[in-house]
């Protein structure tokens, strides 16, 4: 039976397509020793086709911008580069490299504390706020089919649905200069990029066990979270 060859970056040992070494004006890299599910030898008409788009004078001009501010997360130090900004930091650069004005923040009411700091920070860095948690509405999660059983708290009580469709709705409306989204679930958080309308961006994902870092359980899949490499149930 033929084995299907798909691209797999993530497992490739040479990352060839990072070209290190080679003149920026030099040699594009070899696919010689890139393994056969490389992407660059599977699907090659992607890449000319991606330049095509990155030619579009507005995208030109924003991927420009978002290069520039990677590079200005790093310092060139006597010791070799190093990172110099938090995730926040770099947002508020990359916003005002934009001239973005108005940003619009769409957080879960979990993190409604964080959303509180966040607005404060950004505001006093001089932008405008609109800021729509996901409860708002206020629509029982019967409206959705959840079953009384399948809700967090008292079956009995009233519990309001997550509705990251209408919080993409809200900063479609307001015309937000960039969307934020700052912890939402998985799941929700799909359904809110699909809706959204505006430039998005994230500045957190929810990890309601490791503070919203969920690469930690990555870090430690080796030991304290070796179950996720053993394949759960
Ligand atoms: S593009 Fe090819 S060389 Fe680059 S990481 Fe993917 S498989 Fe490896």
């Amino acid at each position: 039976m033929a084995t299907e060859v798909y691209p797999r970056c993530a497992l490739c040992p040479v990352k060839a397509c990072e070209n290190h070494g080679a003149a920026a004006n030099g040699e594009p890299p070899s696919l010689e020793k890139t393994p056969p599910f490389c992407v660059m030898k599977l699907m090659p008409e992607v890449f000319p086709a991606s330049l095509e788009e990155y030619d579009k004078p507005e995208t030109a001009d924003f991927a420009k911008k978002a290069s520039l501010q990677e590079a200005e997360c790093y310092e060139k130090t006597p010791d070799g580069v190093r990172t110099r900004l938090p995730r926040i930091e770099e947002l508020i650069q990359f916003a005002r490299k934009c001239g973005y004005k108005t940003l619009g923040l769409a957080h879960c009411g979990g993190l409604a504390e964080e959303a509180r700091l966040l607005t404060g920070i950004l505001e006093k860095n001089g932008f405008k706020v609109v800021s729509v948690m996901c409860k708002a509405g206020g629509i029982p999660k019967e409206r959705i089919g959840v079953p009384s059983e399948c809700k967090i708290a008292d079956p009995d009580e009233w519990e309001s649905m997550c509705n990251p469709i209408a919080q993409a709705m809200v900063l479609n409306k307001a015309k937000v200069d960039l969307a934020v989204m700052l912890g939402l679930c998985i799941g929700h958080d799909t359904l809110f990029i699909k809706h959204c309308e505006r430039p998005l961006t994230v500045l957190a994902v929810k990890d309601r066990v490791l503070g919203h870092n969920p690469l930690a359980a990555l870090y430690t899949s080796g030991s304290y979270y070796r179950r996720l490499a053993n394949g759960i149930e």
